[in-house]
C-alpha cells in the first residue's frame, strides 16, 4: 500500500470529502503541500496569485457569457456543463486558498469580519429584495 501523508489527495478520495465534513484549514493544506511538492512556491508570490484568481474566475464567467438569467439557472442540469463549471469554480478556490496560505490570511476571520461590516452595511430592513446598493 502506497504511503501518503494525512492531507494528500489519492483518487476516489474526493467523493468521502464534502462542505460538511471538511474544513478550510485542510483544504488550505492540501493546497499547500500540492504546490510544496512541485516546487512552485516560488511562482506563487501575490501578485501572480491575484492574477491567476482573476483569470480563473474570467474561466467560470464564460461558461454563463452570453446566455439568458434564466439559462444561466439551467446550465448545470446538463452534466458536462456541471463538471466544466464546477472545476473552475474549484480552480477559484485553489486560488484563493494559495493566495490566504501566501499572505497568511486566516480565511474564516476575514470572510466572518466581512460579513459583519457588510450586515452593517445592508441592514435586513433597509436592504431587503434591493438591488439598487453600492458594490460592498
Ligand atoms: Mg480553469
Amino acid at each position: 500500500m502506497p504511503s501518503s501523508s494525512p492531507n494528500q489527495l489519492n483518487p476516489g478520495q474526493s467523493a468521502q470529502k464534502t462542505d460538511t465534513n471538511t474544513t478550510l484549514a485542510e483544504l488550505r493544506q492540501i493546497m499547500r503541500q500540492f504546490v510544496h511538492e512541485r516546487d512552485w512556491d516560488q511562482f506563487h508570490s501575490p501578485k501572480n496569485l491575484a492574477m491567476s484568481l482573476a483569470i480563473e474566475t474570467a474561466e467560470l464567467m464564460e461558461h454563463f457569457q452570453w446566455v439568458t438569467v434564466e439559462a444561466s439557472r439551467q446550465l448545470t442540469a446538463d452534466p458536462s456543463k456541471r463538471e466544466a463549471i464546477g472545476e473552475e469554480l474549484a480552480d477559484v478556490l485553489s486560488y484563493t486558498l494559495a493566495l490566504a496560505n501566501s499572505l497568511d490570511l486566516d480565511l474564516a476571520t476575514i470572510f466572518l469580519d466581512k460579513m459583519s461590516k457588510n450586515a452593517r452595511k445592508y441592514p435586513v430592513e433597509s436592504s431587503r429584495g434591493k438591488s439598487d446598493r453600492p458594490t460592498p
